[in-house]
């Protein structure tokens, strides 16, 4: 029998109260994620920045900003996805997630996942894609490819913060979100 899926608020409050990693000595408030609880798209991000750890919302300033272009590209709306990280605490000036962190963070990213039951995941950057494609390949050579992770369909794109100042990322990222649009309608 599959286990019963956790409502989301339920998942909000154990995110709110962990103390899990260290990261939660540094963090404003926890960013648990945003969006449409029954979305057919789920993008992860990588960790909260400054930004994000002041709000407690994914993607806001200018790589949020940038984001919810790209969703318009692939036809979407931010309030049609739901937008997640790997880490819910911000790690310390916006350093590399550790891999005790990861290991630590994301049971509830799993549970996230199970809850909102998403038809594509949208992985952006390294560390969410070898999270969730369990890979130790690059976002260089995964991105814009479909893959399959159990009953999801795992699409990588680079971050956006990463294409914020380099040209040749911002053509590939408006190339595979079109990709991500055209998938859609013709799924
Ligand atoms: S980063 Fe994740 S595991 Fe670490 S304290 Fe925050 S919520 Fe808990």
């Amino acid at each position: 029998m599959s286990k019963p899926q956790i409502p989301l608020e339920e998942l909000r409050a154990q995110v709110a109260a962990c103390h899990a990693c260290p990261l939660a000595d540094g963090r404003t408030q926890t960013v648990f994620g945003d969006g449409d609880p029954h979305a057919r798209v789920m993008i992860i991000g990588e960790a909260p920045g400054k930004n994000e750890d002041l709000q407690g919302v994914p993607f806001v300033g200018a790589a949020g900003k940038y984001l919810d272009e790209l969703l318009s590209i692939a036809g979407l709306a931010r309030s049609e996805v739901f937008i997640a990280n790997v880490l819910k605490c911000r790690p310390p000036g916006n350093r590399d997630p550790q891999a005790e962190e990861i290991q630590a963070c994301t049971p509830f990213l799993r549970e996230q996942t199970r809850t909102i039951s998403p038809e594509y995941i949208v992985t952006l950057g390294n560390f969410a894609t070898k999270f969730v494609l369990k890979t130790d390949r690059g976002i260089t050579r995964l991105h814009g490819q479909l893959h399959q992770a159990g009953r999801f369909k795992v699409f990588p794109i680079f971050h956006p913060a990463a294409a914020l100042y380099d040209v040749r990322k911002r053509e590939a990222l408006e190339e595979d979100f079109a990709k991500l649009g055209r998938m859609l309608q013709d799924a």
